[in-house]
């Protein structure tokens, strides 16, 4: 058998004219073999057209079905839209510092409403996502994936049925189904979305004009890129977080400067504070806090994680486990309870990103048709907040290393002090480094900067092949460089383990 292309990303590339995937396309289509074992994919997300690629390089006759449009929410609603849009966003955040720079003609927050032609930018955010979709589309069926459109249901552990638009239903049995129907936002009973003012993120690019002034209720990944966006853009932003700070869950050094930079840039963060409702007002929305506050804006974000898609799908008759939470329940290689049924993505609730899903589905089609497999590491996932200034994190956190009582020793370098971001005008960051203080190897990172997103991978090349800060602190960076503030960490880090320890 042919081996499974090395690859760790689910289609990152969102130019409409790129390759769909990261799986490199098969040298001459194989004619599908009848014998062929055949895999039905549910789902055409990241978790579901991955693995029909990786797949179809195994030998099996494969097809996907898809109710909405292949690269799923991840390419449709999600990842895709929302870093287009932010794009527009940073280009105002990197503007503030224009006149640091000696570059006249910045517009203050408070005016740039009239410089920001959302219709034009939702219009972009649109067509790409839609590019790219069909990108993927194509690039399946050159590889001779079967794509059905219809909505999938299990019909016992080896058949799925499809139903089509017009309600006809077709009934395709498998060797091996992979379930990857991801997951949409949870909306509150209290506050149901209306598509014009009280709104889920995969609404949002709809709106024609800026909001004047957005509630976000939700600090989480979702709100918090979202508060950040819609505020470099011009809107006046609420935050509405029912927690102590932005962010609960992650590095809480980043939180807190993250917070701080929300604040100082004019943006209102109300914290423990719970939104009970939202409605409609005469000429906007009304957020009434579970305290009896009412806060009033033009639109509201209900931005509160998001719930499996997993009823309807005849997966309890199939005999499939799910959570508490209806997620599917997998392991480490996304077999489900249910031989030759596998779940890969969001709708396993077990990192919820696309990368992760990409990988949890390629994993089980190596699993399922016999080639080898490596069992998920999620202590290697490197993971990105798309805010200004970006957040990326990699191994493990800090939380997770006191809640399993691991001994480490860390360093935190501000971005401040680091030359080129003092060119740039940079202030607000950081380096952090966690690493085992007697065998000096990296245990994990935060990087919190502009393009933290690709600043983060030298940290994820130590945490996945056990580098030690030595090995990190012995690599050349550029001088001038943000780089240059890793390697810095790594030799601070030298005198903090391994024999040279002094604790
Ligand atoms: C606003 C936002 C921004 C994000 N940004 C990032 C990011 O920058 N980086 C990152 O890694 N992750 C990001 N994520 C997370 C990422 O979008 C998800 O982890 C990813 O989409 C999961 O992929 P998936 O294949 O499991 O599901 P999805 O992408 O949701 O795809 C599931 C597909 O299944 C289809 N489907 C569902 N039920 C059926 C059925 N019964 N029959 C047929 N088809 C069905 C759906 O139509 C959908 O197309 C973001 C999430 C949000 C909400």
């Amino acid at each position: 058998m042919a081996p499974v292309p090395s690859v760790n990303t689910p289609s990152p590339d969102t130019s409409p004219d790129s390759p769909a995937s990261t799986v490199a396309p098969t040298p001459g289509v194989p004619e599908s073999d009848p014998r062929a074992p055949h895999v039905v994919v549910v789902g055409g997300g990241p978790g579901g057209y991955e693995a029909a690629l990786v797949a179809r390089r195994l030998g099996a006759r494969v097809t996907v079905v898809e109710r909405q449009g292949l690269g799923g929410a991840a390419v449709l609603t999600d990842v895709v839209p929302s870093k287009t849009l932010i794009a527009t966003a940073e280009w105002f955040t990197t503007a503030e510092q224009g006149p640091e720079l000696g570059v006249r003609g910045d517009a203050p927050a408070g005016e740039r409403r009239d410089l920001v032609d959302l219709k034009a930018v939702n219009a972009r955010v649109l067509a790409l996502a839609d590019a790219q979709s069909r990108d993927i589309h194509a690039r399946l069926e050159r590889e001779g994936v079967a794509v059905v459109a219809g909505t999938g249901r299990l019909d016992g552990p080896s058949r799925v049925l499809v139903e089509d638009a017009s309600g006809a239903t077709t009934s395709l049995d498998a060797d091996t189904v992979l379930l990857a129907v991801g997951a949409t936002p949870r909306t509150l009973p209290t506050a149901v979305p209306d598509g014009e003012r009280i709104l889920t993120w995969t609404q949002l690019y709809r709106l024609t004009e800026l909001p004047e002034r957005l509630i976000v209720v939700g600090s989480g990944v979702t709100g918090a890129e979202f508060a950040g966006a819609y505020q470099a853009l011009g809107s006046q932003v609420v935050l509405v977080s029912s927690r102590d700070r932005v962010l609960p869950g992650e590095d809480m050094d980043a939180a807190e400067l993250l917070e701080g930079v929300f604040r100082s840039r004019g943006m209102t963060v109300m914290s423990r504070s719970r939104a009970a409702s939202a409605e409609r007002t005469a000429d906007g929305v009304a957020v009434t806090l579970s305290d009896g506050r009412v806060v009033e804006g033009s639109h509201v974000l209900i931005a509160v994680g998001a719930v499996p898609s997993t009823t309807g799908l005849g997966l309890e008759e199939a005999g499939v486990r799910l959570s508490a939470s209806g997620h599917v329940e997998v392991d480490r290689v996304s077999r489900t309870s249910v031989p030759g049924v596998y779940a890969a993505g969001d709708c396993t609730g077990v990192l919820p990103l696309a990368s992760v899903a990409a990988t949890q589905g390629r994993t089980a089609m190596a699993h399922a048709l016999g080639d080898a497999v490596a069992p998920l590491k999620l202590g290697r996932v490197a993971a990105n907040i798309f805010t200004a200034p970006e957040i990326a994190t990699v191994g493990l956190s800090e939380a997770k290393l006191r809640e399993r009582g691991y001994r480490y020793v860390t360093t935190t370098l501000p971005l401040a002090r680091n030359p080129r971001a003092k060119m740039l005008s940079m202030r607000d960051g950081f380096v952090k480094l966690f690493a085992h203080p007697d065998a000096g190897v990296v245990l994990g990172g935060v990087v919190v900067a502009p393009r933290a997103s690709e600043l983060i991978f030298p940290i994820t090349l130590a945490v996945a092949h056990r580098l030690t800060v030595d090995d990190v602190a012995d690599s050349f960076t550029v001088y001038p460089s943000l780089s240059g503030s890793i390697a810095e960490a790594a030799r601070v880090l030298h005198g903090q383990s391994g024999p040279n320890a002094t604790d």
